[in-house]
């Protein structure tokens, strides 16, 4: 997206389409699409979106993700009786998730990953 074009709402996706982990490329337990603004060139602000995957091997032993990882091992899925917990925790996990910086090493693998068509 580029500076001056209007926000355009995400894409749906269901619970099934979740994406595969970019650090491992094992099948992520939950993918989160949350909103982004940056500034471009000009100065101007850009509106996007961008996604966050949670991943039992990678994120396993991160605090707000291991709330998360727990929940969906025990419970296998996510039922009336847990969907409060589940939301906090899911919440919790996204915020966390927002505040990370992008890790050079991880981009240029993604990168040799995607330029080698494995991607
Ligand atoms: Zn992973």
């Amino acid at each position: 997206m580029t500076a001056g074009q209007a926000e355009s709402a995400p894409t749906r996706r269901k619970v099934s389409d979740t994406l595969a982990c970019p650090r491992c490329g094992t099948p992520g337990l939950l993918t989160a699409l949350y909103p982004h603004e940056w500034h471009g060139r000009s100065g101007q602000v850009v509106r996007g979106y961008k996604e966050a995957v949670l991943c039992a091997d990678c994120d396993r032993g991160e605090e707000a993700a291991q709330g998360v990882i727990e929940l969906v091992d025990t419970q296998g899925q996510i039922g009336l009786e847990n969907a409060e917990l589940f939301i906090r925790r899911a919440v919790t996990w996204v915020e966390r998730a927002r505040g990370r910086e992008p890790d050079d090493a991880v981009l240029a693998d993604e990168e040799q990953r995607w330029r080698s068509g494995v991607l």
